[in-house]
């Protein structure tokens, strides 16, 4: 039996409707941006298998480093006891975050640096003696993780759906998209007024399964200012946005108000292995300090700091902080700039959006623009025929490759694009697609 045909014996994947999905790809090897199949045929991953790789596959240092940590220490509790990886990891982090930022807890990946953020910013208060302070602010089309505290905070969705009723009571407001930023902040004042709010969480410039939607700093810096002016805390998902993505190292850096709390994950490894940071002010981890034991922030996991993720992430990092890794940024953003001036008022363009390495085609499509539309799955099956890894939302089509992609890599991926749009202009395209439902494939 095939290693697709003994998968679909025992296995059940994410976001996927098992039973019409396509047999699963198996892949045996990366390299650089190659995902290398069992059959030998190759991928070009220009979605950094799920926005988490930075610096290509089996990067050999990042190889070396997690080899030798094994070696070393492959696990230790981090409550009593502490390592080198840990304590040079957070130190690291410290050093390229923004400044305010003074304390590291870890976690497992980015759902649950939300769960921390949002237990931090909830006991933040609790510890105050604020206890009115209950209230959440997000944007309507957030995205934060899958588990109960990040779906409550993220759109309300097909996907969260089947737990609606769970879900604690959020205010959503606008995303302040170029043209709206008056209405989102007049939201956020309304909210502001009416609730005793607790945090404002938020995908800092970029969010990303909304169909990398992409707004300016200077609107952002206007939220956080109004929350500021209300004592309320705010939570920076820099989940995807984080370690260089956006073109700086942090979507913080373009920010002049800073966030009092950061989430990361995906990127902070280079796309190896599970790990999540929480970071907070100076004034967020003293209000946890006291002689009553009740004020701990009593919260954890089996697997917090893992020496072998932690190491990861150093050897990630020290690649991230080279002035090569600065300069494939770079070149990438403004490879992606050349195309974004290419496809600009292009029949069958909706519009194109770039925030340093991510770039954005939205297609003009009649009907059936949501992710469950056909034209996501032929999309992403001429991607697949051209040995290209795209994973459209919808009629959006994103590019976050790693940053060690080629020029030559960069063109393959754009000529995808290219054909996509034919397939666009294609004029039987429109009406098989306007009659067609909707349904859920993954
Ligand atoms: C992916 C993502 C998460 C969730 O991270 P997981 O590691 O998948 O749990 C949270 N926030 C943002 C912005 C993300 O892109």
């Amino acid at each position: 039996m095939s290693l697709a045909s003994r998968d679909q014996h025992v296995l059940w994947h994410p976001y996927t409707q098992m039973q019409t999905a396509p047999l699963p790809i198996p892949v045996v090897r990366g390299e650089g941006a190659w995902l290398v199949a069992e059959d030998g045929t190759r991928y070009l991953d220009a979605i950094a298998s799920w926005w988490v790789n930075l610096h290509g596959h089996a990067h050999p240092h990042i190889a070396r480093r997690v080899s030798e940590q094994l070696h070393t220490l492959a696990h230790v509790l981090f409550a009593g006891f502490t390592h080198p990886a840990a304590v040079e990891l957070a130190e690291g982090l410290l050093r390229i975050l923004p400044a305010n930022q003074q304390r590291v807890f870890y976690s497992d990946n980015g759902a649950t640096a939300i769960e921390v953020a949002l237990k931090m910013a909830f006991q933040y208060f609790h510890n105050l003696g604020q206890l009115e302070r209950r209230t959440v602010v997000a944007f309507r089309d957030s995205y934060h993780g899958d588990t109960f505290g990040a779906m409550s905070v993220s759109a309300r969705s097909t996907f969260t759906a089947p737990f609606a009723p769970l879900l604690f009571e959020v205010q959503f407001i606008d995303v302040p998209v170029p043209g709206c930023e008056a209405a989102a902040l007049a939201q956020l004042d309304a909210v502001l007024a009416a609730h005793d709010v607790a945090a404002f969480i938020f995908e800092p410039l970029v969010l990303g399964t909304a169909g990398m939607v992409m707004y300016e700093p200077a609107a952002l810096d206007a939220l956080i200012h109004r929350c500021r002016a209300h004592g309320a805390l705010t939570i920076a998902d820099e989940v995807m946005t984080g370690f260089g993505r956006t073109g700086r190292l942090f979507a913080a850096d373009f920010l002049q108000e800073q966030p009092d709390i950061i989430c990361l994950s995906k990127g902070l490894t280079g796309g190896t292995m599970a790990l999540g940071a929480t970071t907070c002010t100076a004034p967020i981890y003293e209000a946890f300090l006291s002689d009553d034991r009740t004020r701990t922030f009593f919260h954890g996991h089996s697997y917090t700091a893992n020496p072998v993720a932690c190491t990861a992430g150093l050897a990630s990092l020290e690649l991230l902080l080279t002035p090569e890794s600065a300069a494939d940024r770079a070149r990438v953003a403004e490879c992606h700039a050349v195309f974004v001036r290419e496809l600009q008022g292009q029949a069958g363009i909706a519009q194109v959006r770039q925030r340093g390495t991510i770039l954005a085609v939205e297609f003009q499509v009649a009907e059936g623009t949501s992710y469950f539309s056909r034209l996501r799955d032929e999309f992403y099956a001429l991607g697949l025929e051209r040995g290209v890894l795209l994973r459209p939302l919808g009629n959006i089509v994103y590019v976050l490759p790693p940053y060690c992609i080629t020029n030559d890599e960069l063109q393959v991926v754009y000529d995808t694009l290219r054909a996509m749009r034919e397939l666009v202009l294609r004029p039987a395209t429109a009406s098989v697609l306007a009659g067609l439902p909707e349904f859920p494939h993954d």
